[in-house]
């Protein structure tokens, strides 16, 4: 009988989407797979519903089990973080995951399940079921390394990070990070219940049997040193790590959908390496304001240019994420006569493009991004140069690591005031085409080769997923002898 792993993503389309790269990496490891998903009670496609229903339609031997949905809390009204109430939500899913499970058992051998690290409490069902579970880290190993040595930082403080605005944090296998650059979330007071089930998630996240994350070694070689360093977290043993990736999808290549998106098309007719991208992941919002500056750039830059807009919003404000986004009117919003204007060497597209392709596409050259991780891999493994403009989440600390380890992007360095000006948009942009901008391309493309190397049979990335299995074999019968005496 074939094994069958469960994987248990978390919601957001930058979870749903490399766990089901890794679904791909299992079945071609001979096993049958199972994702289990939660539903929410949202509209909002940031949050992976309808990539679901895509990367079904596209992989028909991943198997997809969408959970019965329960009674949802209060999300508009509780004047709780959405955040905090999808975990709540979370916890009550799992007598539904414990149910699915039990209910395969019989028919299945179970492997293993692989939690996303925001679904720790599922490694209880787990645990009553004698199954093993993994944690998987769609983000990389130094965001890791930090989320790691966080609690430790936090144990006994009596005052929020925040009060410790730029200072520099020293953590082990990263470069120095300043406070502010941490994720909003945890620098808030520590007694507060944001930062305390953070904190609880990054430590249980590590309390499982390993640690799956989409990086590959030679492109975090420091922060996955520091993560099986003993001294990493004093007192406490971490499980081992195994650097999977990147995970990332082939786009277009992997659908089975033959409508290929207009933006394509246009890119088909412009000259090899001559666009450059702005997208800002399934989550980025500026304010009107922002976006007319940063079309005001574009507009000088005189450069060829693909821009992803979304409806203005307060990018603070975790309520827009309950809402289903409304039609966009861009002759409203941008600069007037901008669309005119540009019309022969830019594209505006509205939401959503598909971002693997674009960055694929021999006409793209550069990628301003929100270093979200699952965009700034996707960079990597379509060797485009990136202009880092961090918005949300651990993507100020990804952008230091770009920057200062990895050497695949440069800064838009207005980022920290929280505004970006017309004129480092134009001169960033412009940037791309200066010898910087080369050396830059170069730098990249030299991790793509690290990372084509670490998938192939024997690279890095497909010897820690075998390790990973035999891991997994040797835990199974160490369980089984112990179940036995
Ligand atoms: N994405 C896309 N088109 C868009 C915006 C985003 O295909 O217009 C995809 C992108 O390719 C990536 C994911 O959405 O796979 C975003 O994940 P990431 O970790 O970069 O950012 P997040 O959305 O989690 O902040």
């Amino acid at each position: 009988m074939k094994q069958t792993v469960v994987l248990y993503p978390s919601a957001g389309v930058g979870h749903v989407v490399p766990m089901a790269e890794l679904a791909k990496v299992f079945l071609g490891h001979g096993f049958d797979v199972t994702m289990v998903i939660f539903p929410l009670p949202f509209k909002s496609s940031a949050l992976g519903a309808s990539q679901v229903e895509q990367i079904a339609a596209a992989n028909p031997s991943i198997s997809f089990h969408v959970l019965p949905a329960i009674a949802a809390p209060d999300f508009a009204g509780s004047g709780k973080h959405p955040f905090l109430l999808m975990l709540q939500m979370l916890r009550q899913y799992n007598d539904e995951l414990e149910r699915f499970l039990r209910s395969i058992v019989p028919r299945q051998r179970l492997h293993s399940l692989v939690i996303d690290m925001f679904c720790v409490d599922a490694v209880e069902v787990a645990a009553k079921l004698g199954v093993p579970a993994y944690t998987f880290v769609p983000s990389g190993a130094s965001p890791l390394a930090v989320f790691a040595q966080l609690p430790a930082l936090l144990a006994g403080r009596q005052t929020g990070l925040k009060e410790l605005g730029d200072t520099p944090l020293e953590f082990l296998g990263v470069p120095p990070v300043p406070a502010s650059h941490l994720i909003a979330e945890m620098l808030v007071h520590p007694e507060e219940e944001m930062c305390k089930t953070m904190a609880s998630i990054f430590e249980r996240g590590m309390d499982t049997r390993g640690v799956l994350v989409n990086t590959f070694e030679s492109l975090e070689s420091r922060a996955v040193q520091a993560l099986r360093d003993p001294r990493c977290v004093p007192g406490k043993v971490l499980p081992p790590i195994y650097c999977v990736g990147p995970l990332v999808g082939n786009g277009a290549r992997d659908g089975e959908s033959t409508e290929r998106h207009e933006c394509l098309a246009w890119l088909d007719a412009r000259p090899e390496r001559s666009v450059v991208f702005l997208s800002f992941g399934s989550m980025g919002t500026f304010s009107e304001e922002q976006l007319k500056e940063i079309a005001t750039g574009l507009d000088k830059s005189g450069q060829r240019f693909l821009w992803v807009v979304r409806m203005p919003a307060n990018i603070d404000d975790p309520k827009r994420l309950l809402e289903k986004e409304c039609e966009l009117d861009l002759d409203a919003l941008l600069p007037e006569g901008f669309l005119e204007r540009t019309k022969d060497r830019g594209l505006v597209v509205k939401s959503w493009a598909p971002q693997v392709d674009v960055l694929n596409h021999p006409a793209t050259g550069a990628f301003v991004t929100h270093c979200g991780w699952n965009s700034m891999v996707e960079g990597i493994m379509a060797g485009v140069p990136m202009l880092c403009w961090p918005l949300y989440a651990e993507q100020k600390m990804n952008k230091i690591f770009m920057t200062e380890d990895m050497g695949i992007g440069v800064e838009m360095e207005g980022y920290m005031t929280g505004f970006i000006k017309a004129e480092e948009v134009e001169a960033k942009i412009r940037m791309m085409e200066s010898d910087e901008g080369t050396e830059l391309m170069t730098r990249v493309v030299a991790r793509k080769k690290e990372a084509e190397a670490a998938l192939e049979v024997g690279g890095s990335s497909y010897a820690a997923f075998v390790r990973f299995l035999s891991d997994v074999e040797n835990l199974g019968e160490q369980l089984a002898r112990s179940a036995m005496d």
